[in-house]
């Protein structure tokens, strides 16, 4: 499991960590909780209310699943843990120093990081001191001891093999998580505003915007009670975004389509803007 992905603008999912617990409102249909509950571990990380399921709000690492991208040889775009928040905090600063070792022994790939959990963004790479490398490749040994047969001393921090992402839905969620990326090393920063449920002005949420994020995914709502993005709020950005020279992709309408219409299936919306398909990607890859 986790090697192949549905979502557009990677090839893989590596999960490490399973159960998450809400943080805000692009959590209400959250697609992991409802993924969770049908594997093997679901029934100790979700619960069944008169709403649906629900997260239990249990943390659950898998460090059995830490060596999977050293075992994929063919380099590939992976979407680290589709199925949790890697700074949700629970989970430990030595397991996530242990995911970042594995990064950095296997950099033919490239790793996406997202996380709602951005004010813990600056405190983790603090806590990682003056030898963050070291710390990193010393944390992934305790599971996967063959880390040390990989260190590629080529390797230098930030790890250029990993983008590091913030979710935002809405003006307010921009204004509290964006300037925390400011704040972190990182090769690639970037944005997904997905489920988008509001306007976004990226001038407002952090000054200077262009010249720190790297890249911005713009996606709405699909699945069970989706909520509509609005087409002026995924023109704006996609008009932000070519101002200030970021590239931006437009993952899919959702399912509603850009004129408001619910559609039976978020393939029927498709993705385009004016006919125009945006699948542009930071300039390092
Ligand atoms: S942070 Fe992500 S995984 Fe966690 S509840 Fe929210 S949407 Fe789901």
């Amino acid at each position: 499991m986790g090697d192949k992905s549905g979502i557009e603008w990677t090839d893989a999912t590596w999960n490490c960590i399973y159960g998450c617990s809400r943080v805000s409102p692009g959590c209400e249909h959250c697609y992991a909780e409802r993924m969770t509950r049908r594997l093997a571990r679901g029934s100790a990380l979700t619960i069944l209310t008169s709403k649906g399921v629900r997260w239990s709000n249990k943390i659950d690492l898998a460090p059995e699943r830490l060596d999977q991208p050293i075992r994929w040889q063919r380099p590939r775009m992976i979407f680290v843990n589709s199925l949790s928040d890697v700074w949700h905090k629970d989970v430990p600063n030595e397991y996530i120093a242990a995911m970042f070792g594995i990064m950095a022994a296997t950099p033919r790939h490239t790793f996406q990081i997202l996380t709602k959990r951005a004010a813990r963004l600056p405190d983790w790479f603090g806590w990682l001191g003056n030898r963050p490398l070291t710390e990193c490749y010393r944390a992934a040994m305790k599971y996967v001891p063959k880390v040390a047969d990989l260190i590629d001393p080529s390797v230098t921090w930030p790890l250029k093999n990993v983008w590091i992402g913030v979710s935002v839905e809405d003006q307010k969620r921009a204004e509290d998580r964006l300037p925390y990326l400011e704040e972190i090393p990182a090769a690639v920063r970037f944005v997904s505003a997905e489920p988008l449920l509001g306007p976004l002005d990226f001038a407002d949420a952090l000054f200077g915007w262009a010249d720190t994020i790297d890249w911005v995914i713009v996606g709405g709502e699909s699945g069970p009670g989706s909520r509509p993005m609005e087409r002026a709020w995924a023109e704006s950005i996609r008009d932000q975004c070519l101002d200030g020279m970021v590239p931006f992709f437009m993952k899919q309408w959702g399912q509603y389509d850009e004129n408001g219409q619910r559609a039976k299936s978020k393939k029927d919306t498709g993705c385009l803007i004016d006919g125009v398909d945006y699948k542009q990607y930071p300039r390092v890859a």
